[in-house]
């Protein structure tokens, strides 16, 4: 698909970044080429709207939540398309009022997502969009809290996903990614 292959030729690669042995996909030149930012936007949008979309009995998308920091690119542009709310996950002591809470495994020791209490209803229909899927361990960590105000996690979906780390297996939802990197 030609849109897919514009992304994707605007994502750059890092060696030993942000430590040796590492190779760290920069997303953000795509952001960089309007064509390509709105080619990624309006993939995502059709994709939720063909696909995702079947998954909700009500047909309808309520709540797009995503992650701290790179999934606050994208996330509230998608939220807007598609006439639902934008809610964040962040990093812990971020959120003020009620929030829920998780701990998760990051590389190197644990870390904490929070999400405000009453940010999304009982039952409603979310989509949590990330830029990328490695282990999977915070996409995780946001469906849990997720599950905790008893929201409905239809799908997990990212600009790029690295298939070798088996992130989607740890997820409790289908995955859709617009780029898989080996
Ligand atoms: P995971 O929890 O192991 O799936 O890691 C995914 C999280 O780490 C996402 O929030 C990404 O933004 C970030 N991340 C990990 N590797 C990269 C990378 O190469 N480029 C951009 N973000 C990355």
């Amino acid at each position: 698909m030609a849109d897919v292959e514009l992304i994707k030729k605007q994502i750059t690669y890092h060696p030993d970044f942000p430590k040796k042995g590492v190779v760290f996909l920069d997303i953000f030149p795509v952001l960089r080429n309007p064509a390509a930012f709105e080619a990624l936007l309006n993939h995502l949008e059709n994709h939720i709207k063909s696909h995702t979309l079947a998954l909700s009995e009500s047909k309808k998308i309520d709540v797009v939540v995503a992650l701290d920091a790179r999934g606050f690119l994208i996330g509230p542009i998608l939220a807007l398309r598609l006439g639902a709310a934008f809610v964040p996950v962040r990093k812990g002591g971020k959120l003020p009022g009620e929030c829920v809470k998780v701990t998760y495994e990051k590389e190197y020791g644990a870390d904490i997502f929070e999400m405000q209490s009453d940010a999304i209803k009982p039952g409603q229909n979310v989509v949590v969009f990330d830029d990328l899927l490695a282990t999977g361990g915070s996409a995780k960590a946001a469906g849990e809290l997720i599950s905790q105000v008893d929201g409905k996690t239809l799908e997990y979906i990212f600009m790029v996903e690295l298939p070798f780390l088996k992130g989607s297996s740890k997820l409790n939802a289908p995955v859709y990614s617009v780029i898989q990197h080996d």
